[in-house]
């Protein structure tokens, strides 16, 4: 039997072609997908304004994913964090996070990851399978089904598993999210997250610059960073920056690094100096995170005090250093705690 195209990984001209390819003119098309990416409709049968015939033979040849909320949790602190079930039974996490001017949603784009990086709980579980562009793109549109007022001004590929080793799946799920037909979210509003992978940096840069790029960058020398995270082996920090100065940044625009400060590990006034003059001559801003001690951690949290001193110490030195707190900490959605069913 022939795989069936899932509508929902289609641009708009994937989908006239497809509609094309069953005898149906383009404007069936915009149809189809009002319904599903507009009002969230994944039966055809629902789809009211096609004929019974043309339904019947879309049920035969296509689908249109549809995650299945398995469990949520909410936070003190507004946050909500969706486990997802996936066809084949497998759990996702994604993450929204309301705050007064925007509302953010982290999304997965792996069920575990490779990259085993070492404060990390998605990575501690391993690899198990890539996330299709429809399984990605459903992230958001369950979740406007299930926040309050349907409000998700923002998207960060931050969740589970590294963006740039889906490079495909990832690359396509850009492309539909950011379709003018379908409004789903201005390139602007997507932040995509990545460890360091530097050929998928150096494609992104020329396949789908239009979004933000951050990097997850925790350590300013090889040694520690080799610790932290064992991707920067392959790729050293030398490279990795030389990779991020070829991504066309806008003008007057900052790549974001972010650095989750780790006690003993990444946090002493030598750290602070060494990031600094790393980053002297890079357009970047520094997202200082607080690592979160989870139970069973192996590294702890720094003292209020140290992260403070580190970013004194930092921006003394010219460097932009923002303060974030990891939302979701008492229901386990912080950075680097998503686990999908092991949780
Ligand atoms: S931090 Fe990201 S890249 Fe590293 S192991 Fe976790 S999910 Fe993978």
């Amino acid at each position: 039997m022939n795989k069936k195209t899932d509508i929902k990984g289609l641009t708009s001209a994937e989908t006239i072609s497809f509609i094309q390819s069953l005898n149906e003119k383009p404007f069936r098309a915009k149809q189809i997908r009002q319904w599903v990416f507009d009002r969230g409709i994944s039966d055809f049968s629902e789809m009211t304004n096609l004929s019974k015939t043309f339904r019947e033979r879309l049920a035969d040849t296509a689908n249109v994913t549809e995650l299945e909320e398995a469990d949520r949790k909410v936070s003190s602190d507004g946050s909500i964090k969706f486990l997802f079930r996936l066809h084949d039974g497998k759990t996702i996490e994604s993450v929204w996070m309301p705050e007064e001017n925007r509302a953010t949603l982290c999304v997965s784009t792996q069920v575990g990851c490779k990259l085993a990086c070492g404060f990390c709980m998605t990575g501690e579980g391993g690899f198990e399978r890539q996330l299709s562009t429809a399984e990605i793109v459903d992230q958001l549109i369950q979740a406007r089904k299930l926040v309050p007022g349907g409000r998700v001004t923002n998207i960060v590929f931050m969740g589970m598993g590294e963006p740039l080793d889906n490079y495909d799946n990832v690359l396509q799920a850009l492309k539909v999210l950011t379709e003018p037909d379908c409004g789903l979210m201005g390139a602007r509003k997507i932040t995509l997250s990545t460890a360091g992978v530097v050929p998928g940096i150096l494609l992104l840069a020329k396949d789908f610059s239009k979004i933000k790029l951050a990097v997850s960058l925790n350590a300013a020398d090889d040694a520690t960073r080799n610790k932290l995270m064992p991707i920067n082996k392959k790729h050293p920090i030398a490279e990795l920056f030389w990779a991020l100065k070829k991504w066309p940044l806008p003008k007057g625009r900052l790549l974001t690094l972010e650095y989750v400060l780790i006690a003993g590990i990444n946090d002493s006034d030598d750290d602070a100096k060494k990031l600094s003059k790393l980053c002297s001559d890079m357009p970047v801003k520094i997202n200082l995170i607080p690592y979160n001690s989870a139970s069973g951690a192996q590294y702890k949290s720094p003292s209020k005090k140290r992260v403070d001193t580190f970013m004194k110490i930092a921006s003394g030195r010219g460097l932009i250093v923002l303060p974030r707190a990891s939302r979701g900490q008492d229901i386990m959605a912080a950075c680097g705690q998503l686990r999908g069913k092991r949780s």
